[in-house]
């Protein structure tokens, strides 16, 4: 994730209003994480599925406790597909 794909998040969270603090514990600082997830749909609770439909998605940390706070890319805009239309 280059600085450019980060300036954008964090724009797109803040055009969506995503600035309440911590559910957790209340502080209000939170930093990205350095890469993307995708985490993967499965049909079923048995096994391990690698590959298949994912929903591609950034997220933040609380810099206090650590809670983690996922965003999918497709609400935020940010899909390629998305970007490039
Ligand atoms: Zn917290």
């Amino acid at each position: 994730m280059n600085k450019l794909e980060k300036d954008d998040i964090i724009q797109k969270l803040i055009e969506k209003g995503v600035n309440s603090p911590c559910p957790r514990c209340g502080n209000d600082a939170f930093t990205l994480v350095d890469g993307y997830f995708n985490q993967t749909i499965q049909d079923s609770v048995s096994g391990f599925l690698v590959g298949g439909t994912g929903i591609p998605s950034i997220v933040t940390a609380c810099t206090n406790c650590g809670f983690l706070s996922q965003y999918a890319l497709g609400a935020l805009g940010l899909l390629p597909d998305q970007l490039w239309k």
